[in-house]
């Protein structure tokens, strides 16, 4: 008989014990809740949004909607259910989360082929088929014992991350290309600032709310060399000059002077689409973060792909060690979904999970695994965190800029909603084709 375990009903574990019973395979579904607690989940239901009941746009011309498409196509169970517990939200899909969860749950209790059982996985078993669904708070002894088993570099904890900007939306009139001293390539993208935009900046970013830690996050030790931006900014207000806005070496030829100071962006991936900005780590609030981002000179209409958050955040290092399938390299048996692999948000959870599921049964069934092109956004992400090429590995949500190029003429690529649709009618295509 064959039998797979799924660790953690979270987003992606859900989804992926579905997928599997779907195609009638029997799944051991381990959840640790009630009895250990993560510090962020509030109920003891399957599939809880720990946190906005928002999934974002549902629409084809943003990149989350467009993934939600793909997902329905593929055959999501979880993306109905969804649906069934919409509240209104202008834009955006949003959710009765307690309604959600729950039918979540009766779902996966009522499913003959999946048995649930209320524990806290400690060990991974290599022999058995597993999908490691553990999530971004997974439980202290499982993270050691996949620490063990991929070694020491290869699980990641951070507390706060920058965020990312799509290149696109710059404003070259006031950034330059250039490299501090112009040592080596013109790699990043400087933007600078007089000393009254850099005071403007200063009193947004030192008057703006943070987020609210978790009790649990309250103690976090910040690493002194990562340290939030208002952190520093709260040290003085010269502090940020001195450290990453420090302007020495990067003189605007241009103006052939060198600047008050000077906000730096590096390349985020390989298409050289996404920056994100040096030195910005930061928890506050994201209206805020547009705020503060849109001040700088350059950045007014910078379009943001990814907030800096800030959480205890557990993924393991992609890259060096699953395949695009999302099996673990050095052991086929293992499959990891969900947030711990490096894919960041809601959807892209639950998407994880889908795939994660549907390529399970395959392997289970001895049938070739599913590798989705980059032309659709669940490809482009499962890319994305599977490519090794990376110089600093960072979770990331769904974006146009991580999806493959499309010839367009230069009409349409200026025309953004134009663009989008275009971008979504072929990777739809792509997956209304998939058997
Ligand atoms: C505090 C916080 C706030 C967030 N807010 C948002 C937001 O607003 N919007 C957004 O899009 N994304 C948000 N995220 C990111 C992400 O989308 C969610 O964390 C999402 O739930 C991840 O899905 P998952 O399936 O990977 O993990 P989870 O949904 O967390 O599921 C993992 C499950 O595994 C269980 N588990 C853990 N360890 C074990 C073990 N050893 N044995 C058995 N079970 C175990 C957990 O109890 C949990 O039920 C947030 C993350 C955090 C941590």
């Amino acid at each position: 008989m064959k039998k797979v375990k799924v660790i953690g009903a979270g987003l992606a574990g859900s989804e992926a014990a579905l997928q599997l019973a779907k195609r009638g395979i029997n799944v051991d579904l381990y959840e640790m809740r009630p009895k250990v607690e993560t510090g962020a989940h509030k109920t003891e239901y399957f599939a809880e949004f720990v946190c906005s009941n928002s999934l974002g746009s549902y629409d084809i011309t943003n990149a989350s909607g467009l993934l939600k498409h793909e997902m329905e196509i593929l055959g999501s169970e979880l993306m109905p259910v969804i649906m069934q517990s919409q509240v209104p939200a202008g834009g955006a899909l949003a959710i009765d989360r307690e309604l959600f969860s729950k039918t979540v749950t009766e779902k996966i209790n009522n499913n003959p082929y999946i048995n649930v059982i209320r524990e806290e996985v400690t060990e991974i078993d290599l022999s058995v088929p597993t999908i490691i669904a553990s999530g971004p708070l997974t439980s202290d002894a499982l993270s050691e014992s996949i620490k063990s088993l991929l070694g020491e570099d290869y699980l990641h904890f951070f507390d706060a991350i920058a965020p990312i900007i799509e290149k696109d939306s710059i404003d070259f009139e006031k950034a330059f290309y250039q490299n501090r001293y112009n040592k080596g390539n013109a790699d990043y993208i400087n933007c600078p600032m007089s000393k009254e935009e850099y005071g403007k900046f200063y009193n947004i970013l030192i008057n703006a709310p943070k987020i609210e830690l978790k009790t649990f996050e309250k103690n976090a030790k910040f690493f002194e060399s990562c340290l939030p931006i208002e952190v520093l900014a709260s040290r003085g207000v010269d502090t940020l000059r001195f450290g990453p806005l420090k302007p020495v070496g990067l003189i605007d030829e241009r103006t052939g002077q060198e600047n008050y100071a000077v906000v730096q962006l590096r390349q985020d991936n390989k298409a050289a689409s996404l920056y994100n900005l040096v030195g910005f780590q930061t928890n506050l609030k994201w209206g805020s973060q547009k705020e503060l981002i849109h001040s700088i000179p350059g950045l007014e209409n910078a379009n943001i792909v990814r907030y800096g958050v800030m959480h205890r955040n557990t993924f393991i290092n992609s890259p060096k060690l699953l395949s695009p399938t999302l099996q673990l390299k050095k052991c086929h048996n293992i499959f990891f979904a969900g947030q711990i692999t490096g894919t960041e948000g809601y959807t892209e959870s639950i998407a994880s999970g889908l795939y994660t599921g549907i390529n399970m049964a395959k392997y289970v069934n001895n049938e070739d695994l599913l590798e989705l092109p980059q032309e659709t956004v669940l490809g482009a992400l499962t890319h994305y965190i599977t490519f090794e090429g990376h110089t600093s590995f960072q979770p990331i949500n769904s974006n146009w800029g991580i999806l493959a190029e499309m010839e367009m003429d230069k009409k349409n690529r200026k025309n953004k909603k134009l663009k989008n649709e275009l971008l979504a009618n072929r990777a739809l295509e792509i997956v209304k084709n998939i058997k």
